[in-house]
């Protein structure tokens, strides 16, 4: 019989042992085709869910409601699985992404799930902003009817930790709802803590919407869809790294790779905007120092949830090192017992511990703060290891099985040594030929109009041109007619113009209409992308009035800011209309899909 792997999987003993039984003797032509077709069901079944209108909700049963807001894919599957398994149940469900979910209806909802992340200092994704901020508004009054359960998703190193699930869930209590059950806050190991309580939702859900639903009916795709999800976030494949080439010159500050990975057959069906989700490898330097810095031995056998394995093997593949989380802060000084440290950590907001939390890495607080720990509690304590996103910089129709990433290779000396950021350093160290665990990471935000006749804006500075590369490669595959407007920014044009050879190729034979570049650190006064945006208002506006579809990738946290600010000046400046007229052309770009975001 052929072997099916025992390791976490949503199956039961049973279901692995028929699937055994049918993959025994199937041959790899056979279990692609099979992978393909339960794809298309799977993909038909979620079609079912997303029709609002499929499943009615009457006076004798109370139908499910699950909103999520995701900014990188982790809330929209988790919704997505309860959904799943809510109608696999038997039991009537709606599933929608927040900014699809007709307001209207919220006061006669009477059993909700949400699935909110929180992005780096306490935002909504881009979806969920309408949502939440409807909610929180004076529109929505009594919702005592309703029953509610929120899970919060977000990452323990920013003082913000789940801040937006935090407020939903606060808001909804506050106009009368009932809680069912405590919200959970998911970091970014998300499957640890939000399987068993999207278990128990489905546990309320069953007694709740008792009276058993019209399934609906499967329907069988007449062929297999092209979506191979073989590969997931916990069977990740090994890609061979084909090429790692750094694509900043010497004289650069920055050290960014552009690196091309191999996939299997079906390049695992990526689309532009899609991006790869990588699982880092710790350096074996850094578990070194933190070996030696607790005077600990390397080859301790450690036993958590099953899995026994060397201390060294926990601290390189399953733990975060390069991430401080807020809990084992916390864990660590209850340990270290030093004054200056409780300090830091008694007022949560207080920047000094926001800054720790940005800033330091597991080594810099265990030199700072010593401390004894044991191997066991180590483990136990630290965060398990979570995949890093790339947006995938290359187009199938261009290079087969293939993906390239974009990537940053974060790497610096402090006083206490050198650190560097997990996954772009494994990256960047692998050699062409070694292997890199990767999987796919759909961005259905993020994609390219189905009318290839209308015009693109893009903005990427710095390794944010990384998916417009990839848009470009396919807009040319399929000889779109819309026209294409790149705007890129990077420290320094000699060092640092990331593809230039490729951007000029392409304004030369024309794929590439106009191409605006912004290098911050070639002058004395700092220039950024939103000032060439500002200089362009009276194109852009024209670009925009004309249809075209805007995009910006690259950094969150100020850049993402800076650049909506200034494209509202620019709508002020040649609309003729005001900041707030302006704020709802932005909103309708948005929900349109014609102003779309990916940054991190
Ligand atoms: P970066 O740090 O974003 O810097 C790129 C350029 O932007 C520099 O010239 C920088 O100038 C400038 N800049 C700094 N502050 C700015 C602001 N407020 N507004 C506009 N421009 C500003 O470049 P990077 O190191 O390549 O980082 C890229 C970012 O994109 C990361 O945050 C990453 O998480 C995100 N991202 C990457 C990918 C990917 O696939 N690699 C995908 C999505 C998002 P100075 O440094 O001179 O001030």
């Amino acid at each position: 019989m052929s072997a099916v792997p025992a390791h976490p999987s949503p199956l039961s003993e049973h279901q692995r042992i028929l699937l055994g039984q049918l993959l025994e003797g199937l041959d790899r032509e056979r279990l692609w085709w099979l992978a393909g077709y339960t794809a298309g069901i799977a993909e038909a079944r979620t079609r079912i869910h997303l029709a609002a209108e499929a499943l009615p909700d009457t006076d004798s049963q109370t139908r499910l409601c699950v909103v999520y807001g995701s900014q990188t894919g982790n809330a929209k599957r988790l919704a997505e699985q309860l959904a799943q398994q809510t109608t696999d149940a038997g039991l009537p469900v709606r599933l929608f992404r927040a900014d699809a979910y007709p307001a209207r209806e919220l006061h006669s909802e009477r059993f909700i799930v949400l699935v909110f992340s929180t992005q780096g200092e306490g935002e909504p994704s881009d979806d969920a902003r309408g949502f939440v901020d409807y909610l929180c508004s004076r529109r929505v009054r009594d919702l005592g009817h309703m029953r509610y359960a929120v899970l919060g998703l977000g990452d323990s190193s920013y003082a913000q930790f789940c801040a937006i699930g935090r407020k939903l869930d606060a808001r909804l209590a506050e106009l009368g709802a009932t809680r069912l059950l405590e919200r959970v806050d998911a970091d970014l190991d998300v499957q640890t803590l939000a399987d068993p309580w999207l278990t128990r939702v489905l546990h309320v859900a069953r007694e709740i919407c008792a009276a058993p639903a019209p399934v609906a009916a499967i329907v069988t795709p007449l062929r297999p869809a092209p979506a191979l999800p073989v590969w997931t976030r916990i069977h990740p494949y090994a890609a061979q790294v084909l090429t790692n080439q750094r694509i900043t010159g010497r004289g650069s500050s920055a050290d960014v790779r552009h690196i091309e990975l191999e996939l299997p057959v079906g390049g695992l069906g990526y689309e532009p905007g899609d991006a790869l989700g990588v699982w880092p490898v710790n350096a074996d330097a850094l578990v070194d120092a933190v070996l030696s810095t607790l005077k600990l031995e390397g080859d301790t056998a450690v036993t958590q949830n099953n899995d026994t394995l060397p201390l060294r093997a926990w601290l390189r593949e399953r733990r975060e090192l390069t991430r401080l989380s807020r809990p084992f802060l916390d864990a660590h000084a209850a340990r270290a017992r030093n004054a200056e440290l409780d300090m830091l950590l008694a007022a949560p907001d207080a920047p000094a511990a926001g800054r720790l939390l940005r800033e330091q890495q597991v080594i810099d607080l265990l030199l700072a703060y010593p401390a004894a720990w044991t191997a066991e509690a180590l483990v136990t304590a630290l965060r398990p290891l979570a995949p890093r996103l790339y947006s995938i910089a290359s187009s199938r129709k261009e290079v087969g099985a293939e993906a390239h990433l974009t990537v940053a290779h974060v790497a610096y000396i402090t006083r206490a040594g050198q650190r560097w950021g997990s996954a772009s350093h494994h990256l960047a160290s692998c050699d062409a030929g070694s292997n890199v665990s990767i999987f796919l990471e759909r961005n259905e935000r993020f994609r390219l109009p189905d009318d290839a006749s209308r015009d693109l804006i893009m903005i990427g500075p710095g390794t944010g041109v990384a998916p417009f590369r990839g848009f470009l490669q396919e807009r040319i595959a399929i000889a779109a007619t819309g026209r294409h407007w790149l705007v890129f920014g990077h420290r320094q044009a000699r060092d640092d113009f990331l593809y230039q050879l490729e951007w000029h190729a392409a304004l030369k034979n024309g794929t590439l209409h106009r191409l605006d570049v912004a290098f911050s650190r070639d002058q004395a006064e700092k220039v950024y992308v939103q000032q060439r945006l500002r200089e362009q208002g009276r194109r852009l506006y024209d670009w925009l009035e004309g249809g075209a579809y805007l995009y910006l990738c690259g950094d969150a946290t100020h850049m993402a800011r800076d650049v909506h600010a200034a494209l509202r000046d620019v709508i002020v400046e040649h609309s003729g209309h005001g900041r707030e007229a302006a704020d709802q052309y932005l909103r309708s770009l948005q929900q349109q899909g014609r102003y779309a975001r990916d940054v991190y």
